[in-house]
């Protein structure tokens, strides 16, 4: 029988696993999840470098039409204060992140029917004409033309996580969606040339290891620009209010570490959920396979009226104490700041 340590230089050389073999990674013991950690750290030396790109998030509104049992800002949520921010906050945003070594935005809403095809169009044309900044959208489920919109009009990448896998799983989580049309998104904003990317949460209620082993091999199927997850926690003012953390601390780390064998040129960020479950979670897991770090770049009052999981960090900070924040975490890693937009490296 396979050692889990024979199993991580499999997934080292070849970068591909079963889905038992997953779950035996999942399973490891401290020295073999040191060693799992190690050939991460090593991988993405090797075919991402030393830089960490900094892809500031503006969550530009809290609106959304949909009402996913996870997430504090379901539209059924009405202790939220909701808000949108206007072009002339956002621009102003761009051009002070551009002064702090980012050079992504990250522009993430709910889904907010108010920011039309050519509102958020004229978004993304002044972004671009106005900044040097790579832009990245998030806002969730649109048509096929209104990506191919928002690509004429200057956006390079779009973020859409499919959650879980399982269609029973996805359909418990999301009352107002279908897995096969998050996917059909999915493979239309592939189609249109625009950078990908997509992830899952860890540790929904009633996952199953057999399950998050499949995510891990499904989001690896997708040969995703970028990779985006993170750990469930449960927000009181949803219907999975109370709900345990699923897994000890450290199987989160593990999942980062072999979706980075396994997929070796994709960007990970390293999610600030994970700083919720460590404090210091975000810098383990620099070391352990990422290779992004999206500082929270929404201006005060706003950041505190965004919170699908609660423990979120730096609600009161402002985009000043979060960029140099990360440049000092950057720093005491040892590593330096990408300079460059850091597009795909799938391209
Ligand atoms: S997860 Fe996204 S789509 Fe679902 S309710 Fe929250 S913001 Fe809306």
């Amino acid at each position: 029988m396979e050692t889990v340590t024979n199993l991580i230089e499999k997934a080292y050389i070849y970068h591909t696993l079963t889905v038992d073999e997953v779950i035996k990674i999942l399973m490891a013991d401290k020295e073999e999840t040191d060693y799992l950690y190690k050939q991460a750290d090593l991988m993405r030396k090797e075919k991402m470098g030393d830089e960490i790109y900094l892809r500031g998030i503006v969550e530009f509104s809290n609106y959304c039409v949909k009402d996913c049992n996870y997430c504090g800002i379901r539209r059924s949520n009405k202790q939220v204060t909701r808000y949108r921010l206007t072009l002339e906050d956002i621009l102003t945003v761009c051009k002070k992140m551009e002064t702090v070594k980012q050079t992504t935005v990250v522009l993430q809403s709910g889904e907010d029917s108010y920011y039309t095809k050519e509102k958020m169009g004229d978004i993304i044309s002044a972004i671009r004409s106005e900044t040097s900044l790579a832009i990245t959208v998030s806002s969730g489920e649109r048509d096929i033309e209104t990506y191919a919109y928002w690509k004429a009009k200057g956006m390079d990448r779009y973020l859409l996580r499919f959650e879980t896998s399982s269609p029973d799983l996805f359909a418990v989580c999301h009352p107002d969606d279908d897995l096969d049309y998050r996917l059909r998104c999915l493979a239309n904003l592939k189609m249109l040339g625009v950078q990908t990317g997509s992830g899952f949460l860890i540790g929904l209620p009633k996952e199953t290891l057999a399950q998050l082993s499949a995510d891990i091999l499904f989001a690896t199927s997708l040969e995703l620009d970028m990779i985006g997850v993170g750990p469930f926690i449960a927000h009181e003012s949803t219907p999975f209010k109370g709900a345990p953390l699923a897994y000890n601390r450290e199987l989160y780390f593990r999942v980062i570490a072999i979706l980075r064998l396994l997929n070796p040129k994709a960007h990970i960020p390293a999610t600030t959920a994970f700083d919720a479950l460590l404090p210091e979670g975000r810098d383990l897991l620099l070391a352990r396979g990422a290779n992004v770090f999206m500082p929270n770049m929404t201006p005060q009052p706003f950041r505190q009226y965004y919170q699908l999981y609660p423990g979120k960090p730096c609600l009161d900070e402002d985009g000043d104490d979060c960029a140099f924040c990360i440049l000092g975490r950057i720093n005491r890693l040892g590593r330096k700041v990408g300079n460059d937009a850091g597009h795909s490296k799938r391209i």
